[in-house]
Order: C-alpha cells, then sequence, then structure tokens
C-alpha cells in the first residue's frame, strides 16, 4: 500500500476504541486474569503477529512468575475474508502437564484460536486458556457460543485494525482499534 493511500485509511476509519478503552481492557483482563493462573507459573504463548502489541502490554501488566513463547497461524494471508490455516511456527515450548495462556488480537469466527487450543491439549497440556483483545459479535462462531476465556472489548462484525491487527500489513501501530471505512 502507497504511504498516501495508508494514510487515508486511518484518517477515514471509524475509531471503535481509543488508546485508554483498549488500555482500561487490559488492565482489566490482566486482574482476571491473574486471579485466574497466578499461581500456575503458566506458559504463555502470543499467537503472532496479531497477538503481539496486546501479549506484550498485557505481560507487564502480569505481577506472577510465568514462561513466554510464541505461536504463529494464520488464515487470512493478504486476505479480508476467511481463508485456509497456515502454520508458520509451532511450540517451541514443551507444554505437558502445564496451564497454558493463549493471547491474540480477535477472536472471529474462532477456528484459528480453536485449533491452537486442540494443538495444546494433543501435546498434553494440563489447561488451556484464551484471551483475546477483541471479541468480533456475530453469529458465525466455530462452534456457536464459543468464546474466549477472556476478552478485553466487544466490537462489531467489521473489519478492525490497530493495537497488533493489520489492514493489508499495515497499522498494526495504530493507537486504538479502528474499523475500515466501508468494511
Ligand atoms: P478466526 O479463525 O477467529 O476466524 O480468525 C482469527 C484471525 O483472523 C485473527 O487472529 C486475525 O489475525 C484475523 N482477523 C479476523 N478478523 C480480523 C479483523 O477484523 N482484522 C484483522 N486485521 N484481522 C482479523
Ligand atoms: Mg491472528
Amino acid at each position: 500500500m502507497q504511504y498516501d493511500q495508508a494514510l487515508k485509511v486511518l484518517e477515514e476509519a471509524d475509531c471503535l476504541a481509543d488508546r485508554a478503552t483498549v488500555e482500561a481492557a487490559i488492565d482489566r483482563m490482566a486482574g482476571v486474569i491473574t486471579a485466574s493462573i497466578g499461581k500456575k507459573k503458566p506458559m504463555i504463548f502470543c499467537v503472532m503477529n496479531g497477538g503481539l502489541i496486546f501479549c506484550g502490554q498485557l505481560l507487564t501488566r502480569l505481577p506472577f512468575p510465568l514462561e513466554v513463547g510464541y505461536l504463529h497461524a494464520t488464515r487470512y494471508g493478504h486476505e479480508t475474508s476467511g481463508g485456509d490455516l497456515e502454520w508458520k511456527a509451532l511450540f517451541q515450548a514443551d507444554v505437558e502437564g502445564r496451564t497454558v495462556l493463549l493471547v491474540d488480537d480477535i477472536l472471529d469466527e474462532g477456528v484459528t484460536l480453536k485449533a491452537l487450543v486442540d494443538e495444546c491439549l494433543t501435546r498434553g497440556a494440563k489447561k488451556v486458556l484464551t484471551a483475546v483483545l477483541v471479541n468480533k459479535q456475530h453469529e458465525r462462531k466455530v462452534v456457536p457460543g464459543y468464546c474466549a476465556d477472556f476478552t478485553g472489548l466487544e466490537l462489531p462484525d467489521r473489519f478492525v485494525f490497530g493495537y497488533g491487527l493489520d489492514y493489508e500489513d499495515m497499522w498494526r501501530n495504530a493507537p486504538g482499534i479502528y474499523a475500515v471505512k466501508g468494511l
């Protein structure tokens, strides 16, 4: 995407959650996650690339012993509508017997997150929990009612970017969550 076009995308986008709103949501989640698994010495996986910013900001708010790794699977490539799962990196850590927390940007249909949860369970994790910054509200979840264990924000069914989420590989750095004009 051209520089000018990228600027225009952000300018024209609708801000669905500003920085203060997102950070308040992450604060709240950190409290709930600490109460839930603060004594379990969890293995926390950042789901790349979208989970990068949310996971980083969440981690500094978790005041307990934990380990961090990353997983990389994607469904979207450069498209803005669904496609097949593509695994780009898997488990550099042994999860057997561990409490695992998967941290991702958004739960859309939930195909990606559910596949990662299943993979952790197959590898012998004792318990697998999920945290997403955004839940997209619609009736197309992989299993009806499927949701993460910890959710930051409930947002409408639009294509969003910012806080780790990209629009055509741009604006993961946008300091809020924005919906693309017309999408
Ligand atoms: P799911 O398998 O839940 O349908 O798709 C999850 C993945 O698709 C997310 O982790 C994210 O990478 C991508 N995705 C889904 N909806 C959006 C969106 O609105 N914006 C962006 N940037 N990515 C999305
Ligand atoms: Mg993702």
